[in-house]
């Protein structure tokens, strides 16, 4: 099966990882909309949350982790949960995935989600550095 996700869990595919366990990944997205924004992936192919499975729940712990990370290292004010199920929805990767996205307040409320910050792209190796310190 050709998965984008099944190959960056297999390593076969590099990207930002910033948190993992048993049951999920989770890295920076490559397109971020706002500084920090990080998808967390079940480890389990499941092509989204319509397709039977305990996929989410599996991947609950890890959502909180990262949430908890994202906030307390970037400063974030409040942060998104997002889950796109089915093209119609825009769904662009077909392996289940939760968007982690952190919020700051020059862009808030459901409107400013999608309005990324030009600058939230170019700098995804020293957010990878930030998020992945030791504590
Ligand atoms: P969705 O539209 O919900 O399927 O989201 C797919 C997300 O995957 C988008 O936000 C993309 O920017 C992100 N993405 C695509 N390829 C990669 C990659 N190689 N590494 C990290 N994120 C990616
Ligand atoms: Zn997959």
């Amino acid at each position: 099966m050709d998965c984008l996700f099944c190959a960056i869990i297999a390593g076969d595919v590099p990207a930002r990882q910033i948190h993992a366990d048993e049951h999920a990944v989770a890295f920076l997205d490559i397109a971020p909309w706002h500084r920090g924004h990080t998808l967390v992936v079940p480890r389990q192919h499941v092509a989204d949350v319509l397709e039977p499975s305990t996929a989410l729940i599996d991947i609950a712990p890890a959502i909180e982790t990262v949430s908890r990370l994202l906030v307390d290292r970037l400063g974030a004010e409040g942060l998104n949960l997002l889950v796109n199920n089915r093209a119609v929805a825009g769904q662009e990767v077909f392996h289940l995935h939760v968007h982690v996205v952190p919020r700051f307040g020059e862009h808030p409320g459901m409107r400013g989600l999608f309005a990324p910050d030009p600058a939230a792209g170019g700098e995804l190796d020293a957010l990878h550095a930030l998020l992945t310190a030791a504590s």
